[in-house]
This record gives structure tokens, C-alpha cells and sequence, in this order.
């Protein structure tokens, strides 16, 4: 039957075209009435334009096979109608009103789906702590959708894109994942976001020649003022966009769901407020008031009685007092401690985890061997050449160097495989050491994929998931240097959090890198015990220091020949030298923290904190990337706010921010509302009795 079908396509695949059922399009000819386009441009005949990714498809070889319909640009989004002569033209394109529940479910979060059920679920204290991290940033996320709105003038009608399933939209000009609000060219599906939308409005040069707008069809240019405005989320009743609306005053967050439609003006406390029933009412959820400044201190409503955690879990202190190092990285009490330090935007040293692993999986001699034939790019630190060659030829060099190759000055090259494999890949090629580092991340709240903690769990699986990891990164120790002016990941920034595991040391000789770099005397005693291996060294620096570090650096630059228009950190050219390291101490007061990774530690660094890395030994490191609450607003700024502020390039926005946000403040904000309603329903039964 007609049901049976849809399902075993929805579930194999995608749902059959209206054109395949004849007794639709026998009604649908009869009626003449509009119908969705369910299916690539090119299924509907020579008199429906096709859209761009249509008409590069016509020039495919005909033994490739077809792309896949979700990825044409009118899919489920133009309207079709047939004329009296039983040929079918357009007819306008989707608007808000013509949504259906299913569409509808993906933003309200009542999707049916098990693993969705269980993305949703999060604690009371989990879902507070989302809120008051996040909630100034979703604010600006709705302040500026309703800005994008009130660009469009009062006649003008506001399309509907549906969202697809497993496909990501993004601007054609810039490339930032479109959430909402955007611009749409209706002869060609050409997209862009809102800012190079007001870009070309405001004439900016700079935009023209950084984002060059595609052409049309009979290569036309594309006129801003001829492009339709579109939105992604559907309208629910009176209200575009506003499942959730939040209003920040001065200093304090003001929360109200509408569904019911309350009016943000009947809530006049400053407490954090979730309104639920059809009358109005507003219930004060908590009578603490969270103060935006204070949040973290104001989120620590976990006060269950047990015990200090800083009597009972084993660690230390590194750096001045100001780095936290948990000593034993399966410790029950770990959570606590880490979030503490984690609010204070430090990194976080974690240590034992070899214990955990199968070290036999992750012997270089084992990778060699599995993966001896395969070629791949083969990055020298030394002068940032990269050779396409055999892994082998990295894995002979590995631990002597003698087998590696030599440049005209005699040095030995320095070679770093990055990112090989990643995320699904990883799991592919090496299952076994997927599972066996998955099983044994530290702070796992946090950490794993699937953690309430980690803000990237709350996108449905609708979308396409973020590829947070894990990710290999396999690296030559650095050799006599005595400038220390090159490492093996230079100066760069991450926009999520992120976790290094040394999962394997290889001590090849000639090093004596160390003198200076160690304060700590806990350090000192571990470099000192047999049982301890030294790997790699990182200096990372605290995100509120970003822009201060690129303004020493483009200072830097313009003494060198460098073209100094380029961002440095973007390129990732830079290594700091200590001699660098200095002069950003003595003339901007920008100090860093050093941090010496043995064998089983784990680097947890945030987001948005500039980090550097030279491996003192050939080493082997798994990459885990995660999203927590707590430096969300790094990957917001990164993503989203750079390019109005100075006339910079976004961060590429990897995680889709905004959907990330969306959805964690959704899943949070019906924790709360659930949480209401059984308390309603107790004060109800309590009054009765
Ligand atoms: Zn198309
Ligand atoms: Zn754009
Ligand atoms: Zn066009």
C-alpha cells in the first residue's frame, strides 16, 4: 500500500515523487492545483527551470550516478502546477503557512524518533546550566534573526525553505551554514546568508572581493534586490521564529517559552522564568537571580552533600596554582573538580590513561604494518612542505632518525601526519582503537559524543552531525633546534573545545629541548621517574588574549616580508620561539601556560584558546573534539561575530553554532517545562487532599 511504500523509502532512502503515483497526477492535472517539487528539476520537463545544481548534473558522465535529489536547491522548496495542456510550470515557491507537523517537529523537539527521545532527556541542573551559559548568545542568535526580518519591507512575502534531512545549507558566497534567515535567487537557487546580504546592501568593498557572488543563469549577475527572503524554521502560528524567546535585561536573563504566546512584557522579575498553560501565567523557577557576569558562580546549584572533591579526588596544581592536573583519570569525583576550572576558561591536564588502553594497538610498528601501502600527505614541520608518499616512509622514521629523509642542509625532515583518520573514518579503519580509546575518555560528561554535557549531542539526528573526532595525529619528535622556532602544530585556534590523548611516546635521540620550559616541581619529579615519558610540549594561551595575539603578530609580520593582510593564526604560520614568547610577555602582559604532556595524559584545552605544540619525541595522539556550556560562546564569536566586528573572515563554521544552540536551549528549556508541570501537578494533588 501507499503507506507501506512511503515508509520503506523514508527509511531506505528518499520518499517517492508525486509523479511516480498516476492517480495523483491524474488529480493534480485535473485540478490544476500546486504541488511541492519532490524531485530533481529535471523529472519535470523542459519547462521548469532547472536550478544550479540541476544543470551542472546534466554535464555528469552517464556512467556516474545521479546525485541525489535532497541536493537540489528546490527541493520540497518550489512550487509546481500543471497547465491546461498537461505541461508543468512553476508556480511560486513554499511559505511559511503551507508547513506540516513534520517539518514543524524538527524545531519543537516532538519528534518520535528513540534516539532523538533520548538526545532531549537532560537533568534539572544540566538543563540551568545550559541555560545560563548560553542564553546570552541565543539571545543575539534571535535579536539578529529578527534584525534580518525587519530588513524586509512590508509587501514582501517571506519564503519557506523546508529543511532536508542530511543536508547542510550554506551560503553561496561564504559558505556559513544558513540557519535561518537568508536570501534565495528563484531562477537559479543561488543562496546567501544575511551578512553578504547586507554586505552588497551597504556596498562594502571589502565583502565583494572576499566573497564572489555566482553567477546566474546566461551567466547574469545576481541583483540582492531581486533575491527572495527565506526562512529555514517554520512559522507556528502569529509568531516566525519565536518558539523560544528569551529577552536579556541589564544584567540579568529573563526566560519565556511562547508557546502560548506570552507577551515578553508581562515578565518583570529578574528571575529565570518558563511560562507554560494557555493563560499567561508566568511561574518563577527559581528565585536566584543569575547574574550574566557571575555565571558560573550563579550555576553551581549542585550542593548534594557529597564530600569536597578536593579532599578526595587525586590531583595537583601546575602553573602558579592555576592549571588543574587530575592524577587518576577514572575518578568518580574528577566531574566536579574539572568543572570548576573549566568555567575559568583553563586548560586541563588529565593523566594514567594508557592504563586503560590496549597498548599493542597502538604500537607505530602495528600501524605500519596495517597500513605500509597506503599513501598519504606527509607534512615537514621544519619548512611547512607537504610530500605525497608512502605512510611507511613516515613509520620507518618514526623512532630513528637516521631512516628519515634529509633536506640540502643535511637536517632530517620532521614529518606530521594530521588527521588521519577521522570521526567515521576512524571507526572504519580501526574499530579496535576507536572503541578502545572511546571506552576510556576522561570526563566523559563532558566528552563523549553522546553527553548531555556536550552540547553537539542535542542536535537531532536530522542534521548532519558535526565530525568531532575522533582524530589521528601522528607526528615526529622535533630534533636539535636550538632556536625553537618551529613545532609540530603551529599557533592556531580550535572552535570547539578539544581533548589531545598521548596514546604513544617514541624516544628517538637528540633532544634538550626542556631547559626553562619546566617550573613546576611536580613536573620536575615526573621527568625524573623511570616509569614517566615525556612527549610533547604546549603553551597555550587564554581566549579573552586572542585578538591582543593577532595584533602582536601582524606587528611581527609587517617587520618580515610577509603580505601582512593575511590573518597569522588562520594560516596557522606561526611557532612561537621563547624569544617571541617573551616580547608578547613584556609588551602586551600576555603570559601563557605551559604544559608538559607525559605518555596517558590528556590535554583539555577550550575553545578559543590559541595553542601550540612541539613534540619533544615522535608521538601519537588521539584528537577528541567536544561542545561544553561552558565556552560555547567562544565557538559563537569565532563562527558568527568576527566578520561585522573588524572586517575579518568567520572561523568555518564546522558545528553548525547556531543549530547547536537551538537545539540545546530547546531540549533545555522543555527539561524545565517538564519539571513545572509535575510540580503543578503535585501542588494540585497536595490541594485536593
Ligand atoms: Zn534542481
Ligand atoms: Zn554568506
Ligand atoms: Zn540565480
Amino acid at each position: 500500500g501507499e503507506k507501506g511504500d512511503w515508509l520503506f523509502s523514508h527509511f531506505y532512502g528518499i520518499p517517492h515523487s508525486v509523479l511516480k503515483d498516476w492517480r495523483k497526477v491524474r488529480k493534480l492535472k485535473q485540478t490544476r492545483e500546486a504541488f511541492l517539487q519532490d524531485d530533481s528539476c529535471a523529472e519535470f520537463g523542459p519547462n521548469v527551470q532547472k536550478c544550479r545544481e540541476c544543470r551542472l548534473d546534466r554535464l555528469r558522465k552517464s556512467q556516474e550516478p545521479a546525485i541525489s535529489p535532497v541536493f537540489c536547491r528546490f527541493y520540497y522548496f518550489r512550487r509546481l502546477s500543471y497547465s491546461k495542456n498537461g505541461v508543468i510550470r512553476v508556480n511560486g515557491f513554499s511559505v511559511s503557512e503551507q508547513t506540516d507537523e513534520e517539518a514543524v517537529t524538527v524545531w519543537t523537539g516532538s519528534s518520535e524518533d528513540e534516539e532523538d527521545k533520548k538526545r532531549r532527556k537532560m537533568d534539572l541542573e544540566t538543563s540551568k546550566s545550559v541555560l545560563a551559559f548560553l542564553g546570552d548568545k541565543f539571545c543575539q542568535l534571535v535579536k539578529t534573526e529578527d534584525t534580518a526580518f525587519s530588513w524586509v519591507k512590508k509587501e514582501t512575502q517571506i519564503m519557506w525553505k523546508r529543511a532536508v534531512r542530511g543536508v547542510r545549507e550554506m551560503c553561496d558566497a561564504c559558505e556559513a551554514t544558513l540557519f535561518n534567515m537568508h536570501w534565495a535567487c528563484h531562477k537559479c537557487g543561488f543562496v546567501v546568508c544575511m551578512d553578504c546580504y547586507k554586505a552588497r546592501d551597504n556596498k562594502k568593498a571589502k565583502d565583494k572581493e572576499l566573497y564572489v557572488w555566482l553567477r546566474c543563469v546566461k551567466n547574469q549577475p545576481h541583483d540582492f534586490k531581486n533575491l527572495m527572503p527565506t526562512q529555514i524554521v517554520p512559522e507556528t502560528g502569529k509568531h516566525r521564529c519565536r518558539f523560544v524567546y528569551l529577552y536579556v535585561s541589564k544584567h540579568h536573563i529573563l526566560f519565556s517559552v511562547t508557546f502560548d504566546c506570552v507577551p515578553i512584557s508581562k515578565i518583570v522579575h529578574c528571575h529565570l522564568f518558563v511560562s507554560i498553560g494557555r493563560h499567561a501565567e508566568v511561574y518563577a523557577l527559581s528565585e536566584r537571580k543569575i547574574p550574566v557576569t557571575k555565571m558560573p558562580q550563579g550555576v553551581m546549584l549542585d550542593e548534594s552533600p557529597l564530600a569536597d572533591p578536593h579532599t578526595v579526588v587525586p590531583h595537583d596544581w601546575l602553573g602558579n596554582h592555576r592549571l588543574l592536573w587530575l592524577k587518576d583519570h577514572r575518578h568518580q569525583g574528577n566531574q566536579r573538580l574539572f568543572k570548576e576550572n573549566w568555567t575559568q576558561e583553563q586548560p586541563v591536564l588529565v593523566s594514567g590513561l594508557h592504563k586503560s588502553l590496549k597498548a599493542n594497538l597502538w604500537k607505530p610498528e602495528q600501524f605500519s604494518r596495517e597500513f605500509s601501502s597506503l599513501h598519504s600527505d606527509l607534512y615537514n614541520c621544519r619548512d611547512g612542505s607537504v610530500t605525497n608518499s608512502k605512510v611507511k616512509e613516515f613509520w620507518d622514521g618514526f623512532e630513528d632518525v637516521s631512516k628519515r629523509p634529509k633536506s640540502d642542509k643535511g637536517e632530517s625532515v620532521v614529518y606530521r601526519l594530521k588527521d588521519w583518520p577521522s570521526g567515521e573514518e576512524f571507526l572504519a579503519l580501526m574499530p579496535a582503537r576507536y572503541h578502545d580509546v572511546m571506552k576510556s575518555l576522561p570526563v566523559p560528561q563532558y566528552t563523549d559524543p553522546e553527553a548531555h554535557l556536550n552540547l553537539a549531542s542535542h542536535l537531532p539526528s536530522f542534521f548532519i552531525r558535526p565530525d568531532l573526532g575522533p582524530r589521528l595525529c601522528c607526528a615526529h619528535g622535533v630534533t636539535t633546534c636550538p632556536a625553537q622556532d618551529f613545532g609540530t602544530s603551529n599557533l592556531h585556534v580550535e572552535i570547539s573545545d578539544t581533548m589531545s590523548i598521548l596514546v604513544y611516546v617514541g624516544v628517538a635521540k637528540g633532544n634538550g629541548l626542556l631547559e626553562g620550559e619546566v617550573q613546576d616541581e611536580s613536573v620536575k619529579k615526573r621527568l625524573k621517574d623511570p616509569n614517566e615519558t615525556p612527549g610533547a610540549l604546549w603553551h597555550i594561551y587564554m581566549s579573552k588574549d586572542l585578538q591582543k595575539i593577532q595584533e602582536f603578530l601582524q606587528k611581527a609580520d609587517s617587520d618580515s616580508e610577509w603580505d601582512s593582510d593575511a590573518d597569522p593564526l588562520r594560516e596557522g604560520g606561526w611557532y612561537l620561539s621563547p624569544r617571541l614568547r617573551q616580547r608578547l610577555q613584556d609588551e602586551y602582559g600576555i603570559e601563557n601556560r605551559t604544559l608538559l604532556q607525559f605518555l596517558g595524559d590528556a590535554v583539555i584545552i577550550p575553545a578559543g584558546a590559541l595553542h601550540q605544540v612541539m613534540n619533544l619525541h615522535s608521538c601519537i595522539q588521539v584528537n577528541v573534539d567536544f561542545v561544553s556550556p561552558e565556552h560555547a560562546h567562544n565557538s559563537y564569536y569565532l563562527t558568527q561575530e568576527l566578520r561585522p566586528l573588524k572586517d575579518q573572515v568567520n572561523y568555518e563554521d564546522k558545528l553548525q553554532v547556531k543549530n547547536i544552540f537551538y537545539h540545546s536551549v530547546k531540549d533545555a528549556v522543555a527539561t524545565l517545562r517538564n519539571h513545572l508541570k509535575e510540580k503543578n501537578a503535585d501542588n494540585v494533588t497536595q490541594e485536593e487532599s
